[in-house]
């Protein structure tokens, strides 16, 4: 008996899973999943410690905590100043991937189709395949990983529902501005089209960049759902607290998905989490000092160690050139850091539809200790080049 249904056999196991256990295996220093190696701030963990001894316990509302809502609220008129409706226009989720899934299952029937910019974080597709959705690719391209109208215009046809973007973006560290998000923002206007901009790592930009969210710009207000979480920019992944941001009716849509996916998050996560959201904003200016000093670092280990570095502009991840090694693919080039090396990084052919448009790169993480950014470096200099 075959067990697995035909909606996820072809999925496969991810890569970060994969990559994990092999770095584990070996001992590699793991700059492969992008999972902070320090710990969260003290106030959070002590503001979810204090959630549960007051007894915030029990189902949280479907659509999240009511003071959670009210700060994110806050948060976005005083950081983008954009006005949201606490109460009908955000949804709590478990997660941003969660909000991800419960958006493209609110918003799509089976035949629509959903334009998505590549290489992506590797939820997305899965998403859009498990609704019955039909992607649709835009390959951004190095150096520059732009977006270009008149190749993105050939993506819209009268079946499009959805353009899913993520800035500023993993893997490659572009943060798209004022420019190339008008274009985003006009093809969808022109063709009435949903935009779903993931938005995790809006607070880790650099050289004086800062992030704009697509709902700032005109007439798409209405028509963006907007998606973060926590995780990135608190150190706290295992936390799982997202939300989704958009007009009542698109929000109404997402619920429904949502109350049957996971109906709610975990409470007593979601009320530290308001406390999170309270914090001033040195803590966000600090917080993009210390990855620019650990970016300037990574990029420096890298260009010593003869991989070519792409600068990023935001996230924590850098997209480098590995070409000259001359390796089959970056699986190959991948498994031999991890196993030969003893630095583990993240072959990036799995976000993309065509795995060998990421054959000739390698995705580094630095949200790592400066102790194993340098244990990395040393490592890599015994990579022949
Ligand atoms: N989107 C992107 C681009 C990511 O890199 C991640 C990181 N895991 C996620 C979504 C998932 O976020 P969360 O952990 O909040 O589900
Ligand atoms: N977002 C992180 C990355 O891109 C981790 C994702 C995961 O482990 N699912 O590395």
């Amino acid at each position: 008996m075959n067990p697995m249904a035909k909606r996820v056999s072809r999925f496969g196991t991810t890569i970060f899973t994969e990559m994990t256990a092999l770095a584990n295996e070996y001992q590699a220093v793991n700059l492969g999943q992008g999972v902070p190696d320090f710990p969260t701030p003290p106030f959070l963990r002590q503001a979810a410690a204090n959630a549960i001894e007051a007894g915030i316990n029990q189902y949280a509302p479907g659509n999240g905590r009511s003071r959670l809502r009210t700060a994110l609220a806050d948060k976005m008129a005083r950081v983008y100043g954009l006005s949201v409706d606490p109460d009908k226009e955000i949804i709590v989720m478990q997660g941003a991937t969660e909000a991800i899934f419960a958006t493209i299952m609110g918003l799509i029937d089976p035949g629509d189709e959903v334009i998505v910019l590549e290489p992506c974080y590797d939820s997305y597709v899965p998403s859009i395949i498990m609704a019955g959705g039909i992607p649709r690719y835009y390959t951004l391209r190095p150096p520059d990983w732009a977006i270009k109208r008149e190749r993105l215009a050939t993506l819209f046809t009268p079946r499009t529902r959805l353009i899913l973007l993520n800035t500023p973006h993993n893997p490659t560290g572009k943060l798209f501005g004022h420019e190339e998000l008008t274009i985003v923002a006009e093809l969808c206007q022109q063709h009435d089209v949903i935009a779903v901009v993931d938005e995790v790592y809006e607070h880790i930009v650099f050289d004086g960049r800062s992030h704009l969210p697509l709902a700032t710009l005109p007439g798409m207000a209405n028509r963006t759902v907007t998606i973060s979480s926590l995780g990135k920019t608190f150190n706290a992944t295992g936390w799982k607290v997202g939300w989704a941001i958009a007009a009542p009716e698109i929000t109404q849509a997402i619920f429904r998905a949502h109350q049957f996916i996971t109906f709610c998050g975990a409470a007593p996560l979601q009320e530290a989490a308001a406390a999170a959201l309270s914090v001033a904003d040195e803590y966000y200016t600090e917080l993009r000092e210390m990855y620019q000093r650990k970016r300037d670092m990574l990029v420096q280990i890298l260009t010593d160690a003869g991989i070519r570095p792409f600068t990023p502009q935001g996230t924590y991840f850098i997209m480098a050139d590995i070409s000259q090694f001359g390796f089959a693919d970056d699986i190959s080039f991948c498994r031999y850091l991890t196993t030969e090396i003893g630095v583990a990084a993240i072959p990036p052919g799995s976000f993309y539809h065509n795995p060998a448009d990421g054959a000739h790169f390698a995705r580094f993480a630095f949200c790592k200790t400066d102790a194993a950014l340098e244990e990395a470096a040393k490592r890599l200099q015994k990579l022949p080049h």
